[in-house]
């Protein structure tokens, strides 16, 4: 048994037909965990769709009709590169409740996957390279509006920048976003997170894990300093109870979202980076480690993978669990 929940549906399959983003991958995952006895059918809980009214408060009126009446135009759906059908619509939507469940669970748990979602390009009115909603920000938003959390540290490793994370929360100082990706690849252009790391093409294990260790400890150091005027005074619950911790009274984010994406793999046929499996799990323990040493907790989604193998991917996700596993067991 797992030390945290595991989110699946069988609706996140988004019925794309024969396409470079293999949606049965999210089957295929809680196949493997289950085989191999990583997890147990109890591990899993599965997602409602998210509520109309928690998809609104990060998209237009306008973009949730059209995608609700099936009224995108050519240009839309071009831009969406991933072909309309009611059951893509159902799926976002389960994605974004799983998100929101995943979310919730981690405050509960330390830590919670939602095997679906990571849909980091969606924008508040439109949508594009294979994402119309953003699961990650509908979940952020519908805990800080129950009060739940205050803010947010989103830690974006897909090989693909997050510009739609980037756009959503720019000028927001309560959800600081790290995005670390292939600097020459989509999506151009670029809006700016709160901190960019954009890599050059063929970066290695060994650099890869530099910068991300130097990433996060700016990404800590910059949160503490830009997010204390959210707080009322040290020491005093905050926004919805963000907490000042540890020696110097250094705030910390309330929640952590992670975008594990398995496409910065050597093998990926969207990615240009080469890491290994083994370079990729040891990214994952990084950032379980920097969450675990501040007792934040943490919410995962698998956003992209693209391995010419789909089994690679496979491997690559089920890793990330297997990585938390090692670091959370242990401090459970
Ligand atoms: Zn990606």
């Amino acid at each position: 048994m797992l030390a945290f929940k595991l989110i699946y549906s069988d609706g996140y399959d988004l019925n794309l037909g024969d396409h470079v983003f293999p949606a049965v991958k999210y089957k295929l995952i809680r196949e493997k965990c289950l085989a191999e006895k990583i997890a147990g059918p109890e591990d899993f809980l599965e997602p409602e769709a998210a509520p109309d009214e928690d998809i609104l408060r990060v998209h237009s009126q306008e973009w949730v009709r059209k995608l609700k009446t099936g009224k995108l135009s050519p240009a839309e759906v071009l831009r969406l590169e991933v072909p309309y059908s009611p059951q893509l619509v159902r799926a976002f939507w389960l994605s974004a409740g799983g998100s929101t469940l995943a979310a919730r669970r981690a405050l509960a748990d330390g830590c919670s996957f939602n095997f679906g979602g990571g849909f980091h390009h969606a924008f508040p009115d439109h949508g594009e390279g294979f994402c119309a909603i953003h699961d990650v920000a509908v979940s952020i938003r519908a805990l800080q509006a129950r009060g739940a959390i205050g803010t947010a540290l989103v830690v974006d490793l897909d090989v693909h920048h997050g510009n739609g994370t980037a756009a959503i929360f720019g000028g927001d100082p309560s959800v600081f976003t790290l995005s670390m990706h292939q600097e020459n690849n989509y999506p151009y252009p670029k809006p700016p997170s709160d901190l960019d790391v954009g890599l050059p093409d063929f970066t290695s294990d060994e650099t890869y894990l530099r910068l991300l260790r130097e990433a996060l400890a700016q990404a800590f150091e910059r949160f503490a300093k830009e997010a204390s005027p959210l707080l009322p005074e040290a020491g005093a619950s905050g926004l919805g109870g963000s907490r000042i911790t540890g020696h110097g009274a250094r705030a910390t984010p309330d929640l952590i979202w992670y975008l594990a994406g398995a496409d910065p793999y050597q093998e990926d046929q969207l990615g240009g980076l080469a890491l290994t499996k083994e370079g990729l799990a040891e990214r994952d323990s990084i950032v379980f480690e920097a969450a675990r040493s501040r007792r934040i907790p943490i919410a995962i989604t698998f956003a992209g993978g693209y391995a010419r193998q789909v089994q690679d991917t496979v491997t690559i996700h089920t890793n990330t669990i297997l990585a938390a596993q090692g670091v959370f067991r242990s401090s459970a």
